[in-house]
């Protein structure tokens, strides 16, 4: 079988349990493509061929026996700030290039109980600060539909092993955007779920009230088996809510579009930036909804404008917090021949860090120093709050709230927008995590470029079934997320 990238999650899994094809063959597949193909889209930063075979082996043995569950011997990809044991964890950073995780991530180790087999790990902006992935330290990665642009990020290299064929399906993380933004930027299917609905533990930490990690796949349905096996509560995450999992599998058909109330958010489709062929996209994949029988409802969102001040002091706040942890001495790099302890923390992070990333923390360490904290810290948590009530009150209009993921399309590889433009491309994704609501990225078709466009449906809490049931029937009508980056149809 030459075409197993091809295949859907589902597919695969029958394919496997019917003896079609061993995980060994599939596995030695997608690893001869990566050595093929990632040269050129450079996704991934570590592959991981021993442990992927050997994981491999032992679901084959567990197929044979008939103990199996229904996704052994599947491959996936990490994004490279989950924890992995015996396996370099970058979270794509000279800080930590040297570091080799002594255990395993909840979700990693969810992953390996499910039988899934780890391909490796995949790129990323350092720490997951950034939008397009370009300040990794291990370089750029590329979007897959056009090598010129990039893939989105944080979680550039899922998407990009993900529209590439070089993964089945990915981990991502969002912290304000970082799976729905690659997602829309590489055609693909992304969900953020609802803060503490997956375990944090062993996840490199950015911004800890906003962290939260999700599937990147082809479809909803590809999704939903990840969330099956990555989503629930750990006790080794406090706040991770011990809540009952849904089977997002089986729900996949369980929210009728007919009458389902859809929020249209006047002031979202008023930003400055938004490009007129997303606008467009986005509006015919609506109006597509609305066929199908959705209800579409003016609602009004009205603090769009605090979304990109508000997250852009609470970030950094909590990562020049998280990010105090590097100090050269206890693990990742420490600088040569340091004269005191002061010159060691003070080059060791001057010289670990990139740019983004202490641009960060200066900010963070600004708004909470003492004579800032209540005029900004304390302030912008206050303005959280205030846009999690004016989600809260269009809620009691609409079941979901469609948007953009961003305002345009990818960007071009060193396009060196300003902070302050990268950060303004944030605007449609910011506030779901400032407000902990679960929000997805569907494809809903391309600009003149032929680049992918992506529409997000955001949620109340705990809402994760629908939409991806509400993604999933969208799907069944319209063919978007099947469309192949240009790379991956040079390759097919
Ligand atoms: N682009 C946003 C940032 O740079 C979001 C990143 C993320 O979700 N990890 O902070």
């Amino acid at each position: 079988m030459t075409n197993l990238h091809r295949l859907s999650i589902r597919e695969l899994s029958e394919g496997l349990q019917q003896g079609k094809f061993s995980s060994r063959e599939l596995t030695q597949h997608y690893l001869k493509r990566i050595e093929k193909i990632d040269a050129q889209v450079k996704s991934y930063v570590t592959v991981t061929p021993e442990l992927a075979l050997s994981q491999a082996n032992a679901a084959d043995a567990a197929i044979k026996a008939g103990n199996a569950t229904a996704l052994a011997g599947i491959p996936l990809a990490h994004k490279d700030i989950f924890c992995t044991q015996g396996v370099r964890t970058s979270a794509g950073s000279k800080m930590l290039d040297n570091f080799i995780s002594p255990y395993d991530a909840t979700v990693v180790t969810k992953a390996k109980a499910a039988g899934l087999v780890t391909l490796g790990k995949v790129n990323m902006d350092e720490f997951a600060m950034g939008s397009t992935s370009e300040s990794s330290y291990y370089g750029a990665t590329k979007n897959p539909w056009n090598l010129d642009y990039v893939p989105g990020g944080s979680s550039g290299g899922s998407a990009a092993v993900v529209a590439a064929d070089l993964a089945p399906f990915a981990t991502g993380t969002d912290t304000g955007g970082s799976i729905r933004q690659p997602a829309s930027f590489c055609g693909l299917t992304g969900l953020k779920p609802t803060y503490g609905r997956i375990s944090r533990f062993g996840i490199i930490a950015f911004a800890s009230s906003l962290d939260q990690a999700g599937p990147m796949a082809r479809s909803a349905e590809d999704c939903a088996y990840l969330m099956n096996v990555i989503a629930g509560h750990d006790a080794k995450d406090s706040t991770s809510v011990d809540k009952e999992v849904d089977d997002y599998v089986a729900n996949l058909n369980a929210t009728s579009v007919k009458g389902l109330r859809i929020g249209i958010p006047k002031q979202y489709f008023n930003v400055a930036g938004l490009a007129a062929d997303v606008k467009a996209r986005v509006e015919e994949s609506l109006k597509k909804l609305e066929d199908m029988g959705a209800i579409l409802v003016e609602v009004d969102l009205n603090m769009v404008e605090a979304y990109v001040p508000t997250y852009y002091l609470i970030a950094p706040a909590e990562a020049s917090s998280n990010l105090s942890r590097y100090d050269g001495v206890r693990y990742g790099y420490r600088c040569e021949n340091p004269v005191d302890l002061m010159d060691l923390y003070k080059r060791s992070r001057s010289e670990g860090f990139g740019e983004e990333v202490k641009r960060r923390i200066l900010i963070g360490t600004y708004a909470l120093s003492a004579g800032y904290y209540d005029a900004y810290y304390v302030k912008a948590q206050k303005v959280r709050r205030l846009i999690q009530q004016d989600f809260l009150k269009a809620f009691e209009q609409v079941d979901v709230i469609a948007a953009p993921s961003a305002p345009t399309t990818a960007y071009k590889i060193g396009a060196n927008l300003s902070p302050t433009e990268m950060y303004l491309g944030d605007v449609y994704t910011l506030a779901v995590n400032l407000a902990g609501l679960p929000a997805i990225n569907a494809p809903v078709g391309l600009d003149d470029h032929n680049l992918p466009v992506g529409l997000q449906l955001i949620g109340n809490y705990w809402s994760e079934s629908q939409l991806l049931s509400i993604v999933h029937q969208y799907q069944q009508n319209t063919d978007f997320h099947t469309q192949r980056a240009a790379i991956a149809e040079e390759n097919a």
